[in-house]
């Protein structure tokens, strides 16, 4: 394997040589990814969950304590449906003698939670105050439309809730250059994932590996697109919250299988050229 290394004046890192100029379907993960509408979750999902775990459970821990190990599940499983995070969430309560209702309660919990958040985004981008640029992704859009002229049919599939992930990409100016499809979590959630996304494409286009490209800021769309071998671009984005959740993105990707790493999209034309130069 050729040691990775960045193209020249841009920020794109080459970590694996993949098989160039096959790209014809591109999939892309929604939050972190393209959008940053829900930047800053974590600070919501976080608190709730120690809450919880202190006043449902006999635990002796420390708020502190139990931080720690919220944080590290909650991470772990970023990038699958919101509702893992939340059968997780009710093992840990099991674990320490509590009784836990139905992980979909918990999940409604933390919608409720996080939506004022949302909205107040919302309410200022319709206000005019901020731009649908603010809450992308740095030249995500851009990239979404030179796809589009290269003929690339695009898909979008995210762990958050699908009517959410519509909204918002509709709120974006998104949702229009998905072409192939918006796809997220359902509430019957053994009905939708990543991988079942990117193996019906797979299947509908009889595709080889190399004409499939997935773009993602998590572990996990980037090693459901390694184990069908199409290209994994992992976005090493930076997310505001606090617990320094995303410290080591980059390693994550990397871990997880990335062939291309970049921050955002500012060096898309170049990744183009990258990825069709055969
Ligand atoms: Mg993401």
């Amino acid at each position: 394997m050729a040691k990775s290394h960045t193209l020249e004046n841009t920020s794109i890192e080459i970590i694996h040589e993949i098989e160039r100029g096959n790209v014809q379907h591109a999939l892309f993960d929604f939050d972190g990814t393209i959008s940053l509408v829900r930047d800053g979750w974590q600070s919501v999902m976080v608190p709730m969950m120690v809450d919880i775990l202190l006043n449902e459970t006999g635990t002796d821990e420390t708020p502190e304590q139990l931080e720690g190990v919220v944080v590290e599940f909650v991470d772990n499983l970023t990038g699958k449906q919101t509702i893992y995070q939340m059968m997780q969430l009710c093992e840990e309560i099991e674990k320490r003698g509590g009784v836990p209702k139905q992980p979909l309660d918990y999940k409604d919990l933390y919608n409720s939670l996080l939506l004022p958040t949302v909205d107040e985004r919302i309410a200022k981008l319709e206000s005019g105050e901020i731009e649908a640029a603010d809450l992308r992704v740095p030249m995500s859009l851009e990239f979404l439309q030179s796809l589009q002229k290269r003929g690339v049919k695009r898909y979008l599939a995210s762990g958050t809730d699908v009517e959410f992930v519509r909204h918002e990409a509709g709120l974006l100016g998104a949702a229009s250059y998905f072409d192939g499809g918006i796809f997220g979590a359902l509430r019957e959630y053994q009905s939708f994932s990543k991988a079942m996304v990117i193996q019906q494409i797979l299947d509908d286009f009889n595709l080889t590996g190399s004409e499939l490209l997935v773009v993602g800021d998590g572990s996990v769309e980037i090693e459901n697109a390694k184990a069908v071998g199409a290209i994994a671009v992992g976005v090493n984005s930076a997310e505001n919250n606090r617990y320094q959740m995303n410290a080591d993105k980059r390693g994550r990707l990397l871990h997880a299988g990335a062939d291309i790493l970049i921050p955002d999209f500012r060096d898309g034309n170049r990744l183009l050229t990258y990825l069709f130069d055969s």
